[in-house]
């Protein structure tokens, strides 16, 4: 069967080169191989994350930090920040682990805003936030750094952040933001299979961590820590995804950090302006729109056009691309277009034609 090309909000588009570094012929984690190979890659992953600490590699999908997390870190109650799909499943996922937890939600579209969250913590009843940066199932980007300065009001919260649709595409200060974990898969903006978290933690965190019963093994963050002094991972890793992520790393670095966020700035601002361009509204909040992938409104905003997302996803698969419908509650009155990754002008504009030649048809 031919491939249809992703332009979901992930799993995105993994290129030959990747693939080629996946297959990279199997090797024990407990060896030196892999030792070298984590530690090539280690200050690759502090400069992307500008921090001193240690970067983790757990293999687990986000959610598997992203709960771990919670069972590591949450001793009285959870503000969960709340504005999509994600960011709203947190909450759930932290009552499921047994946790206090309260919801600031925002509306769909919008942003978490900083003063809210200032007012939450104000009471004093939290000692940890989850938050995430790019909400992927409304398209909405929260003003991270804003939100981080609390952290200076409230320094024992702490300040759990998934950047899984942000990491590698916008400058992440890990260590400058002061915040407490920052995670991301990898089947989002690294463009590499789904299966694999890149996570860090502040040395608060990690001390946090250690007094926390009930924090379980698989995703305990002190057997992280430990682990990656020496170059390993607490359990045997998905070394394929290792491999290539160190490939991903070579790439990044090739094409320079600075290059890859202007380039993902860039091509979000072309989806934009397709949208635009067939009178379509955008979802977010204006000033909020993220910068990986483009939520378009199709009837969840007043005005604009509204067209058969069905019949769009349809006719643009019959041309090779397979973009997204919605989700969650806005699934139909909005529609995702994805341009994280390996994207580039020319590719998006293969993007475009496709769509162009579908919206002759609605
Ligand atoms: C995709 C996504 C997740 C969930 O990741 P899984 O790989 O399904 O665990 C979490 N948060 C955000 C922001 C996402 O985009």
């Amino acid at each position: 069967m031919a491939h249809v090309k992703l332009h979901i909000p992930g799993p995105v588009e993994v290129s030959d080169k990747t693939f080629e570094a996946f297959r990279s012929p199997m090797i024990g984690h407990r060896g030196q191989g892999f030792k070298d190979l984590y530690a090539k890659m280690q200050p690759q992953l502090q400069t992307l994350l500008s921090t001193r600490q240690l970067v983790y590699l757990s293999t687990s999908s986000a959610w598997g930090v992203m709960e771990g997390a919670l069972r590591n870190l949450v001793s009285k109650k959870v503000l969960c920040c709340m504005c999509g799909a994600f960011s709203d499943k947190w909450l759930d996922v932290a009552k499921r682990c047994g946790k206090q937890a309260e919801a600031l939600q925002a509306d769909w579209g919008s942003p978490i805003r900083a003063e809210d969250v200032d007012k939450k913590l104000a009471t004093g009843e939290f000692d940890a936030l989850t938050l995430i940066h790019n909400e992927t199932s409304t398209g909405v980007m929260s003003p991270l750094s804003q939100i981080a300065a609390l952290k200076d009001k409230y320094p024992d919260v702490m300040f759990i952040v998934d950047a899984v649709s942000s990491m590698t595409a916008v400058p992440l200060d890990f260590d400058a933001m002061r915040i407490d974990v920052l995670l991301a898969g990898t089947q989002k903006a690294f463009a590499l299979p789904p299966g694999l978290t890149v996570f860090t933690c502040s040395p608060a965190a990690l001390s946090k961590a250690a007094s926390a019963k009930d924090r379980g093994y698989y995703f305990d963050f002190v057997e992280f820590e430990k682990n990656a002094r020496d170059h390993m991972t607490p359990s045997t890793p998905s070394i394929s995804h290792i491999y290539a992520l160190s490939s991903k790393l070579d790439d990044f670095f090739a094409e320079g950090l600075d290059a890859r966020y202007a380039r993902h700035r860039k091509l979000a601002q072309m989806t934009r302006d397709w949208a635009a361009r067939h009178g379509f509204n955008l979802f977010p909040e204006k000033d909020y729109e993220s910068v990986t992938l483009t939520c378009i409104s199709n009837g969840a905003r007043p005005g604009g056009r509204v067209v058969d997302v069905a019949k769009l996803q349809k006719l643009v698969k019959d041309q090779g691309f397979l973009i997204d419908g919605g989700y969650g509650k806005i699934k139909g009155t909005t529609f995702r277009l994805s341009n994280m990754g390996d994207e580039t002008e020319a590719t998006m504009n293969q993007l475009y034609a496709a769509l162009d030649n579908a919206m002759k048809q609605l």
